[in-house]
C-alpha cells in the first residue's frame, strides 16, 4: 500500500509535469474508483479545467483545479497507481484515464479498485481529511507534541503509528522500519515510551521518511512511480516482510507478529 513517502514521489513527478495543463477529455474503463455522485458529474467537473497547483495531505493528492477552484483528489487504496503525463495508451489495470491539453494523458491504474477518484468544492467533503493528524515531516510533528499524545495512550505504539487520525501517512511498511530504527518494541503502550525513546522516535520517524523519498519508495508489489518504474527503498529495508530472516544488527530472528489484524516485524533482541 502507498505510504506518504509513495505518494509524495507522486506527487513531486507531477508538480514537474502538470500545472498550466487542461484536461480535455476523460475515459472511464471502470467506474468503481470514481467516487462521486455520477460518472458524468465527475467528468463535467474536470473537463475544461487547468491544473493549476498539486499536493499531498497525508497518502491523498490534491490537484486544484482552475477556474472552478474544485480539487480533485486522488487516493490510491492499496494498489492505485498514477501513470504519466504519457504518450502511452490505457494498460490492463488502467481503469480512468485523462486526456490532456498537451496531447498527453493520465491514466489511474488500479489492480483491486480500492482506490477513491473524486472532485470536491472543499476538503472537509472527505472525512479523511476532517479526521487526519499531523504531518509528520511538518513543523507542527514535534516532539513536545508527541511526547503529550503518548502519555494517555495504552495502545500499542505500533498501531498507534498506523492511526492516521493520530498522525498522517506511515503505513505498516514504515511503522516497521521506524521502531525497528528506534529500538522499540512494536508491542509496547505508547504511554511506557521514556522522554529520551520519544525523542529518538521523533528523530527517526523523519529520517526514514525523507529517505525513503529520497530513494522514491518502497515497491513490495504493485507499487510504481509516474513513470511505471519502482522506488528503491525496498533494499534498505531491515525488517519489514523479512520473518524468519537474519537481523541485520544482531543476526537474530526477525519476528512476525499479528497486530490489529495487521502483521508487524520486529528483532525480539534489538527491540525492547
Ligand atoms: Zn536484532
Amino acid at each position: 500500500m502507498p505510504e506518504l513517502p509513495e505518494v509524495e514521489t507522486i506527487v513531486r513527478d507531477l508538480k514537474k509535469k502538470l500545472p498550466g495543463l487542461t484536461i480535455d477529455r476523460t475515459k472511464i474503463y471502470d467506474g468503481r474508483v470514481v467516487r462521486q455522485g455520477s460518472h458524468t458529474e465527475f467528468s463535467r467537473r474536470l473537463i475544461g479545467q487547468k491544473i493549476k497547483r498539486i499536493s499531498r495531505r497525508g497518502k491523498a493528492i490534491i490537484l486544484d483545479l482552475t477556474p472552478s477552484k474544485d480539487s480533485w483528489i486522488i487516493q490510491l487504496g492499496m494498489t492505485g497507481q498514477v501513470i504519466g503525463p504519457t504518450a502511452e495508451g490505457a494498460q490492463a489495470a488502467t481503469k480512468v484515464t485523462f486526456q490532456l491539453s498537451n496531447k498527453t494523458s493520465l491514466h489511474y491504474n488500479d489492480y483491486r479498485t480500492f482506490g477513491r477518484l473524486q472532485v470536491v468544492k472543499s476538503l472537509d467533503e472527505i472525512s479523511y481529511f476532517k479526521t487526519i493528524g499531523p504531518e509528520p515531516l511538518e513543523k507542527n510533528f514535534t516532539i513536545s507534541w508527541l511526547a503529550s499524545q503518548l502519555q494517555n495512550r495504552k495502545m500499542p505504539i505500533k498501531p498507534l503509528l498506523l492511526t492516521h487520525q493520530f498522525v498522517a501517512g506511515i503505513g505498516n511498511i514504515y511503522a516497521s522500519e521506524i521502531l525497528f530504527a528506534s529500538g522499540i518494541d512494536p508491542r509496547r503502550p505508547a504511554l511506557s515510551l521514556k522522554k529520551k525513546e520519544i525523542t529518538l522516535l521523533h528523530h527517526v520517524t523523519r529520517k526514514i521518511l525523507q529517505e525513503a523519498i529520497r530513494f522514491r519508495g518502497t515497491s513490495m508489489n504493485t507499487y510504481r512511480d509516474t513513470k511505471g518504474e519502482k522506488g528503491s527503498f525496498k533494499n534498505r529495508i531491515r525488517v519489514y516482510d523479512r520473518e524468519k530472516e537474519q537481523c541485520l544488527t544482531c543476526s537474530s530472528a526477525v519476528v512476525k507478529e499479528f497486530q490489529a489484524g495487521r502483521s508487524t516485524f520486529y528483532c525480539p533482541r534489538c527491540q525492547k
